[in-house]
């Protein structure tokens, strides 16, 4: 899985095809063969040229290419030339090429691509300027434009320009990938729900943006400043030391304690900090980033406009395990990793067509937790890999219970998700052989979902391990696609066998054009891939409905609240059959929409059947 390449994130952003294209050479349609023969000759870079016609009836251009003219004149049998010499060199251009605006905005290019005959997705188009100049374009470069475009916008937050969390944790991994130290800032306003709720939120949003300016002077140049959510700010320094770290806590304390002016209307300013250094790299990114935020909330618990340090050399790799290891193989032994369930079914006719295996964690003082509340604990404690064996194990185990209790009524797919680690693990194929076995299952109904936050070096490390795992049988998802920096170059280097479309672009497809577009072109790539697409997000009925008409008579799966929301596995069974199709009332059955396309559906691509 390879990343955008630093270079195309750094670039200028290309906002329409024009910036893309490369200039090209015109001849009139007129132009006799033998002209044309003579141009290409005498210059040998000269490989494509774009045929123009005076007549106003045939506006469109086309393009010769340097290949299909000159094996045209030579002919079969060496004719060619005596054939064509004298004609109009228009007779040999091939019209069926796209020609697109300069204007035309890079996802709508992508679009108009995706919509071509297959065979014709992935070749040259032309680009026509205002004043009538044509340029070449090659496809591959609109896909990767979207690529970066996509990357871009899912590495920023919007309201303050910063840096997201999906981005800050990305290089946090790659700074404690490296060599020396690190320093992390978490930041969180005092008092910030006070100010959204007495003076509106135009004016939160003003103090977040003018947060976000005095993070960046006091961060100087080469540091990350993220906004992580909410009024929750960070700082990364790398090849940083504990001096640093000191200074830093200085600039925050300084620069955060300033007075805000909103427009005539002063604030005081007010933030607790926490800053983390780690002298000795390489060390756990999460647990560094941890380090800070509790220091952040001891900040606050002290009563605020305060900032503290701690040193967290504990982090680095040579440390011995967290005691919290211990923690989580108790909380599993003593059965509180639970593991619940989410449906996914076909648009066409809501049939069901997997369980997603989520894990829970039922907290004996601090209730039912979700993933978010304890996943980077796990990764900080290094128990990655464990979690997603005690998941697995446990979601095989459950679903041999239900097929050998309800028979062909269970779905024919389970997803399980893998963490980083547990991609990395080396016993992975030998683990997930082991589970399939010890539980019965056939190893066709397991879909492993790829985690997209892997870099390439992850996925480069992890590639015996995956060649195995689908030599044994078990399908490989990527999970979250669209969601973080990999984006769509993921595709070209990995083999999939199906894409899970990220939540983001789902939940805003109804009233964002944007998403809509991004969405509609990430289930044609993967249709275009050969490969089965889940959308996820679907969270009401306009989502189904968008999705169904976007499938057509394609097969379309969806994941979501307006389907169902993850399920006790005691809550399960009651969607086999007809009852999912009613879904409490949300989800209209095949038979009162008249009839279905599920046939479309109905197969799942064969393993090792050709990707197209
Ligand atoms: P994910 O793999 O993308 O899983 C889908 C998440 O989106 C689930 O959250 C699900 O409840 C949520 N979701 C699905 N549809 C909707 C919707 O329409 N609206 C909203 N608001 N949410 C929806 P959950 O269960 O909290 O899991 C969060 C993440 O935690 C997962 O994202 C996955 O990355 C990770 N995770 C969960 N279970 C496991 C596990 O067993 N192993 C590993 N390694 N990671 C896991
Ligand atoms: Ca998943
Ligand atoms: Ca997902």
């Amino acid at each position: 899985m390879s990343q955008v390449p630093r270079a195309l994130l750094d670039a200028d952003p290309v906002v329409c095809v024009d910036d893309l294209g490369e200039p090209l050479r015109s001849v009139p349609a007129s132009t006799p063969c033998w002209r044309v023969d003579e141009a290409f000759r005498a210059d040998p870079d000269l490989l494509c040229l774009a045929v123009t016609d005076d007549d106003r009836a045939r506006p469109a251009p086309g393009l010769l290419s340097r290949t299909a003219f000159l094996s045209a004149m030579s002919g079969r049998l060496g004719h060619g030339r005596s054939l064509h010499a004298r004609r109009p060199v228009g007779h040999l251009a091939d019209r069926d090429v796209l020609v697109i605006d300069a204007s035309t905005g890079v996802p709508r290019a992508a679009e108009m691509l995706l919509a071509r005959e297959r065979s014709r997705r992935f070749s040259e188009v032309l680009v026509r300027r205002p004043d009538g100049e044509l340029r070449l374009l090659e496809a591959e470069r609109v896909f990767r434009a979207l690529s970066a475009q996509l990357a871009r916008e899912a590495l920023t937050d919007p309201l303050t320009g910063l840096s997201n969390r999906a981005d800050f944790l990305r290089r946090l991994d790659e700074v404690c990938a490296g060599t020396g130290g690190a320093v992390v800032a978490c930041v969180d306003l005092d008092g910030f729900k006070a100010v959204n709720d007495s003076s509106g939120h135009a004016a939160g949003d003003q103090l977040l943006r003018r947060t976000a300016e005095r993070l960046r002077g006091c961060a100087g140049p080469g540091a990350v400043v993220a906004r992580l959510g909410g009024d929750e700010f960070a700082v990364l320094l790398a090849g940083a030391s504990a001096a640093d770290a000191q200074h830093l806590a200085a600039r925050l304390q300084e620069a955060l304690g300033r007075p805000h002016d909103l427009g005539g209307r002063v604030l005081p300013g007010r933030a607790s900090a926490g800053v983390a250094v780690c002298s000795a790299l390489p060390a756990e990114p999460s647990a560094l980033l941890h380090e800070a935020d509790l220091a952040a909330y001891r900040a606050k618990q002290a009563g605020g406009r305060r900032c503290e340090v701690v040193d967290a050399s504990w982090c680095s790799d040579a440390a011995p395990l967290a005691p919290d290891h211990r923690a989580f193989e108790a909380a599993a032994a003593a059965g509180q990793l639970e593991v619940h369930y989410q449906p996914i079914v076909a648009v066409a006719d809501g049939s069901l067509r997997s369980l997603e295996a989520l894990v829970r964690w039922r907290h004996p003082q601090r209730g039912l937790l979700a993933p978010a509340d304890f996943l980077d604990d796990v990764a900080a404690a290094g128990y990655s890999a464990e979690l997603d064996a005690h998941v697995l194990r446990t979601a095989l185990t459950q679903r041999a219970r239900w097929a050998a209790e309800h028979g062909d009524a269970v779905p024919a797919h389970l997803n399980v998700n893998l963490s980083v680690a547990g991609l990395l693990a080396p016993d992975l194929p030998a683990v997930v052989a082991r589970e399939l076995a010890r539980a019965g299952v056939p190893s066709r109904v397991l879909r492993l979902e790829l985690p997209e936050v892997a870099t390439a070096a992850h996925v480069r490390a992890a590639e015996p391990s995956l060649r195995a795992l689908r030599a044994l049988g078990v399908a490989l998802t990527l999970d979250d696609v669209g969601s973080g920096a990999a984006g769509l170059s993921h595709l070209s280097e990995l083999h999939v066998d199906g894409l899970k479309i990220d939540r983001r672009y789902v939940e805003r497809a109804p009233e964002d054009a944007r998403s809509a577009v991004v969405l509609r072109t990430l289930v044609d790539l993967g249709h275009g891939l050969g490969v089965p697409v889940t959308a996820e997000g679907a969270q009401g009925p306009e989502h189904l409905a968008l999705l169904r008409r976007m499938a057509g008579g394609r097969c379309l799966l969806a994941q979501g609240s307006a389907v169902a929301e993850p399920l006790h596995p005691d809550d399960v069974p009651a969607l086999w059959g007809a009852a999912v199709t009613a879904g409490a009332g949300r989800w209209p059955s095949a038979s009162a929409r008249g009839g279905s396309t599920a046939a479309a559906c109905a197969a799942p691509p064969r393993r090792g059947s050709p990707r197209s």
